[in-house]
């Protein structure tokens, strides 16, 4: 089972100061910066998975790359451009969801080729258009009576038209890239089809998109309707799936790949499951940065806080975290320097009892990981996009040992 971390640039400044929040004058953004594969030892992921979408933006979205980069990635390829090693696969699609809400595929299989193609990517997914929602209900339904929105099949046979044509192109331009067809459904039946459809025109490797808000039961329900159809030689991609938990029956049931960047995302995004551990999630410290918090320069501004009070109380905070991980302030006296620092920032909240046990459990303290061993309590910090990001990174860690001892001896619920 091969964990793919879809890319959406994300980096860190190896030269970044923690105790001073400075940066290296002579820092090349694009030069310097690290990916989470560069601070590893070993990668936390299989491979990278990389959007169409992402790199060229499409119509009205741009994507996440700037001009250069852009340039540089056509140019050079995708292994170069992450300065992969060969043992990270790669693989590129066309970032469908960027373009759900529009009417038709705004890229055609000639486009997406090329892409794959020019930047020389292990494997490419064929053009697809996500269906927007389940209703495994339907298949019970009399055939011609089942509430199924006609929209919903449009964009599956536009989806399988994009694959016949994708796959019949890639044949005729012999590529060297993996192609993979993308099956897009409502409900299990729906789904099989799809793969039945696929498995026809020729592929040997498909994609199961649209998959992304389902719960744990109703993708597993589509992969036991799939296994019905598929044939022994078919494998499958869950693109955009996490659940580490059911990883080894994921694999009975075929599934060989699938991408996600929760790990990554949870730990700036989430209202809790911030910072991963083998046994549990922590929230993370919020230590915010007035430059950084519109909401608190807006009071500041109205006069309802003191701007030297509330940097005073910030500094404070910092301060004292630090000071407790190298043993030189009790955790009572940090604690109250944080909730001080709180009261101001989010007077609603108060986060005591988490805060309390996070700084008693120390567990940046135990990570082995690289960003732990280098930063130890700055890694807990809800601060900036230099602690904020690397958390992400040791959550990567956390989650790909995760995925390696679940498939190695799974937990069965
Ligand atoms: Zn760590």
């Amino acid at each position: 089972m091969k964990f793919f971390f879809a890319d959406s640039q994300d980096m860190v400044d190896p030269t970044f100061d923690f105790e001073t929040e400075t940066r290296a004058q002579w820092r090349i953004r694009q030069r310097d910066d690290l990916y989470p594969h560069e601070v590893f030892q070993n990668p936390p992921y299989d491979g990278v998975l990389v959007s169409k979408a992402m790199v060229d933006g499409n119509g009205k979205t741009g994507g996440r790359y700037s001009l250069a980069q852009r340039q540089r990635f056509w140019r050079t390829g995708v292994r170069a451009f992450f300065r992969s090693s060969a043992s990270l696969e790669t693989m590129g699609d066309c970032g469908a969801f960027s373009y759900v809400r529009e009417d038709y595929p705004p890229i055609t299989p000639d486009e997406a080729i090329d892409f794959y193609e020019s930047c020389a990517f292990d494997s490419g997914i064929s053009v697809d258009h996500v269906i927007l929602g389940f209703r495994p209900e339907t298949d019970s339904q009399l055939p011609g009576f089942a509430d199924i929105p006609i929209e919903w099949r449009r964009r599956q046979e536009i989806t399988l038209e994009l694959a016949n044509e994708f796959l019949r192109r890639c044949h005729a331009r012999k590529v060297r890239f993996t192609p993979l067809g993308v099956a897009q459904g409502w409900s299990p039946a729906s789904y099989a089809f799809a793969v039945k459809q696929l498995q026809a025109m020729g592929y040997q490797k498909i994609a199961l998109g649209g998959m992304v808000l389902l719960k744990t039961p109703a993708i597993l329900h589509c992969l036991e309707a799939i296994t019905s159809v598929r044939y022994s030689g078919t494998t499958l991609h869950l693109l955009g799936v996490t659940r580490c938990k059911h990883a080894t029956l994921f694999q009975e049931l075929g599934v060989t790949s699938f991408d996600s960047t929760s790990p990554l995302r949870q730990a700036f995004k989430d209202a809790k499951d911030n910072y991963y551990t083998m046994e549990r999630t922590y929230l993370a410290i919020r230590v915010p940065q007035i430059e950084g918090n519109p909401q608190l320069q807006a009071r500041i501004r109205s006069g309802e806080l003191n701007q030297e009070e509330v940097r005073r109380l910030e500094e404070r905070c910092l301060r004292g975290l630090i000071e407790y991980d190298h043993e030189r302030l009790s955790l009572d006296v940090a604690l109250e320097q944080v909730l001080s620092y709180e009261r101001v920032h989010h007077p609603k909240q108060d986060h005591s009892r988490t805060y309390r046990e996070v700084l008693e459990d120390r567990p940046w303290a135990a990570c082995s990981c690289e960003v732990c061993g280098k930063i130890g309590i700055h890694v807990i910090l809800f601060r900036g996009a230099e602690r904020n990001k690397r958390r992400g990174f040791h959550n990567l860690v956390v989650f790909y040992s995760q995925l390696q001892n679940e498939l190695v001896t799974p937990a069965r619920s």
